[in-house]
């Protein structure tokens, strides 16, 4: 599986990341899918109800409004990005919310390791995406 994203994407998420830090940034990512990759066509930054420097959540009425702008433009959900203070890899929380959401890639970024990587759950495993920066 693959995300294709683009480079002034991945600035903004990093941005919105520096400056939430130390609360999690999220933000939802809407785009098309094909059989093997992703590809993201919007990001829609959201704010973490939690206010939590360990984890995420997301207004769900937000979620659904954004879904619907989304369906009008033609976009799916086709992932979730959020901040960690920690390693880029998700953490036992995450793997519970991922198991909510299969088939949608989860994208992290360490403000320690200032990495990012993405994840996503398929057939009930843990799977290491590539990320493919566009211009
Ligand atoms: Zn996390």
């Amino acid at each position: 599986m693959l995300l294709r994203i683009k480079q002034s994407q991945i600035r903004q998420l990093k941005d919105e990341a520096y400056c939430s830090n130390p609360i999690e940034a999220c933000a939802l990512l809407f785009g098309k899918s094909i059989k093997t990759a992703y590809s993201v066509k919007k990001v829609v930054v959201a704010a973490n109800i939690l206010n939590s420097i360990v984890e995420f959540a997301i207004n769900p009425q937000f979620v659904v409004v954004e879904l619907k702008k989304a369906e009008t433009e033609g976009l799916d959900l086709v992932g979730f990005f959020h901040s960690h203070s920690a390693r880029a890899y998700p953490s036992i929380v995450d793997l519970k919310n991922m198991k909510l959401w299969p088939n949608t890639s989860w994208l992290i970024f360490s403000l320690t390791e200032e990495k990012i990587a993405a994840y996503m759950i398929r057939n009930d495993k843990l799977e290491k995406i590539g990320l493919k920066t566009e211009s």
